[in-house]
């Protein structure tokens, strides 16, 4: 979840409507950069702790609320981990979770 994006690329992108990087891999949404406080502020029904990220549901997210490409939030947003926040609209992880939901 790294990359620079152009401005128009940013504006163009609106994650509500969206959802697609919360639902790409179980691996993405990892709480690796995080200290135990930092975890310990995300409920502990979304949390995998033996494997160190958030819970999934497939690929899928367990704080992921909505449907993917119509509209959908984070449940724990104002606690997310890292990587989440990292992940700016039109970088390339975005692109790449955007087009296995055929969102362009
Ligand atoms: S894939 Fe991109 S547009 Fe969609 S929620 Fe993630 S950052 Fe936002
Ligand atoms: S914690 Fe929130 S922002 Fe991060 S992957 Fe899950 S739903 Fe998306």
């Amino acid at each position: 979840m790294t990359g620079a994006a152009p401005p128009d690329e940013v504006t163009r992108y609106d994650c509500q409507s969206c959802g697609a990087c919360c639902s790409y891999s179980r691996d993405w949404p990892r709480l690796t950069l995080e200290d135990d406080a930092a975890i310990a502020r995300i409920s502990a029904e979304f949390r995998d702790d033996d494997s160190g990220r958030m819970r999934c549901e497939g690929d899928r997210c367990a704080a992921l609320v909505g449907t993917v490409g119509v509209s959908t939030s984070c449940a724990i947003y104002a606690v997310r981990p890292e990587v989440c926040r990292a992940c700016l609209p039109g970088d390339d992880a975005c692109r790449i979770a955007r087009e296995r939901f055929g969102l362009g």
